[in-house]
């Protein structure tokens, strides 16, 4: 009975947690669409890890023939470093993640990660090496333990405790009734963002992987909250080894990157650190102005959008 139940409970583990890394990024990225990942090829070998330096090279890519997101895209993010996409809404930022994820193929040009072309390598080993923050993070209809875990499901309690000590998460969850048996999720506890932002880097600090993304894309939090993230952030994810990328929309988060990418109109048509492109004095230098004269920026509260006014 030894014998066969060791295998099989750690085939579980791992199938859970490779349909886990799928589940990630559909609910990570509203992709429940009827999108599926694109299958792997015969013989695709596992990503070989490096640094985990990703590179675009001549991307071109549209979601419809006649309306090209990407025309000629390249650039590298370097291993280790943290590097931010930038540019208008609908510049293609958050497409960038589809591709690299596999839910899309480029029409043309390679995207590499530590050489190896993302579409010759097991989607599953891609998925494993990428985590993910999101603004808004799901939580799911469970207790606390298990939403933390999710990010490693086989992680044991004390390794989940740590995580949320690490992402200072924990003396919240011991305030809470049942402690880290509190249900929450839909009909659940309600808890604040900043709190479950700090869920999630819990969940990332898990899963521990070698490249990280941050989607600001629904940023609702407000000043305060986004600024003790961020040092929380700073703190416990990025640490040198790891690569990690913002897709930003507050240029202020993101002006100590080491590396600054502006797309506009399917090209990469700026890079370079915030005080380059500043001294550059081109479109980054322009959005950094809008913002900093736009007092929904630097308001304490976010102000909930209203398109009808
Ligand atoms: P934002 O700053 O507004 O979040 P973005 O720069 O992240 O925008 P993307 O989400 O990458 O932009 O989208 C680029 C363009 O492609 C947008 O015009 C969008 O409407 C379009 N688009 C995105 N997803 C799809 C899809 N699945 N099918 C068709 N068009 C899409």
């Amino acid at each position: 009975v030894f014998q066969l139940s060791l295998p099989l409970n750690f085939l579980g583990t791992v199938y859970r947690e490779l349909r886990q890394s799928l589940l990630d990024m559909e609910v990570l990225f509203n992709l429940r669409s009827n999108n599926k990942p694109i299958e792997d090829r015969p013989g695709a070998k596992s990503l070989a890890l490096r640094g985990g330096e990703i590179k675009f090279d001549h991307v071109a890519f549209a979601y419809h023939p006649d309306r090209p997101i990407f025309r000629d895209v390249s650039f590298t993010i370097p291993a280790g470093k943290k590097v931010a996409i930038v540019g208008p809404s609908g510049s293609g930022k958050s497409t960038i993640f589809r591709l690299l994820f596999r839910f899309y193929e480029p029409d043309k040009g390679r995207i590499l990660i530590d050489d190896q072309d993302i579409l010759e390598i097991q989607g599953d080993s891609l998925r494993r090496a990428i985590g993910v923050v999101p603004q808004d993070t799901p939580l799911f209809h469970n207790d606390v333990m298990h939403n933390i875990r999710y990010g490693r499901l086989s992680a044991t309690d004390e390794e989940v405790v740590e995580a949320a000590k690490k992402a200072n998460v924990h003396q919240t969850i011991e305030r809470m009734a049942q402690k880290y048996h509190t249900q929450v999720g839909e009909r659940g506890l309600m808890i604040s963002g900043g709190e479950k932002q700090r869920l999630a880097v819990a969940r990332v600090l898990l899963k521990d992987p070698p490249i990280l993304f941050f989607d600001e894309a629904t940023s609702a939090l407000d000043s305060q909250t986004e600024m003790e993230l961020m040092r929380n952030i700073n703190s416990t994810l990025l640490d040198k080894k790891r690569t990690s990328v913002f897709i930003a929309h507050r240029l202020r988060t993101i002006a100590t990157a080491d590396l600054i990418i502006v797309l506009k109109d399917g090209y990469v048509v700026e890079q370079g650190t915030h005080e380059e492109l500043m001294r550059t004095g081109g479109l980054y230098c322009s959005m950094w102005h809008t913002q900093a004269n736009d007092p929904t920026e630097t308001a304490p509260i976010a102000k909930p959008e209203d398109d009808d006014d």
